[in-house]
């Protein structure tokens, strides 16, 4: 049986230069998130509120938090001021109150734009032509305390590799649009793409940002 520093350190020696590891730790204790942070990790993902809101203070402060899943507008208050990087902006509702938020607390919150691009209607997330179109009617430009950083997307979950590279392509290619329709943006340069089964291929087509969970710290228990 591997540690998870060692399943942690196989991984990073294969990631390309400048493609960070957000280690998702999500459903795992304390422990296991400082087994990782022991080994050099400082990013991690969680996906539940409550669950990061408890885990922050209990683990070294210098740790970079990304909320990965999906935001409830009532709960955004736990968030803002806390996390490094909210990942998961589904909605422009969303988008709006992070940024009303952010300005009230006098923070800049640093966000990424998520795209559906999968087969499965249960992912959240913006249609690549519904984003292009907002950025191309420059809507981003009343944000007050919000920097959008780039996007993230998930693939389909297949075994289809053609399918699964389509889908992280369409996310790259989103990106290269909005940056013609909005070309004076700037630091619009993440690309969180790729998680345990599929990262490989998302850092083929681009990624900037891998997101895995599962094959550092094992089958999650639910
Ligand atoms: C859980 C989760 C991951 C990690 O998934 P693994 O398959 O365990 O690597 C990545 N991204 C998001 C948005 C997730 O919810």
């Amino acid at each position: 049986m591997s540690t998870i520093a060692q399943r942690l350190n196989s991984i990073k020696s294969t990631l390309p230069k400048g493609v960070e590891l957000v280690a998702v730790s999500k459903f795992h204790p304390v422990e296991a998130l400082q087994e990782a942070y022991d080994a050099g990790q400082r990013i991690f993902g969680e996906s539940r509120v409550q669950e990061l809101v408890e885990k922050i203070p209990a683990l070294p402060a210098d740790i970079c938090w990304h909320f990965i899943g999906h935001l409830q507008t009532n709960k955004l208050k736990y968030l803002i001021g806390k996390v490094a990087l909210i990942e998961s902006v589904d909605s422009i509702r969303l988008l709006e109150m992070i940024d009303e938020l952010s300005a009230r607390q006098g923070v800049i919150t640093r966000v990424l734009m998520q795209l559906h691009v999968a087969a499965e209607e249960t992912k959240f997330g913006f249609t690549p032509y519904e984003l292009i179109a907002w950025f191309a009617a420059r809507k981003f430009e009343s944000l007050k305390a919000t920097h959008i950083c780039g996007l993230m997307g998930m693939a389909t979950n297949t075994d289809d590799i053609e399918r699964i590279s389509a889908d992280f392509k369409t996310i790259a290619d989103t990106r290269r649009k909005i940056l013609e329709v909005a070309p004076d943006l700037r630091g619009f340069d993440v690309l969180s793409m790729g998680m345990s089964d599929d990262y490989r291929l998302a850092i083929s087509e681009g990624s900037t940002h891998v997101r895995i969970g599962s094959a550092i710290f094992g089958q999650r228990v639910y």
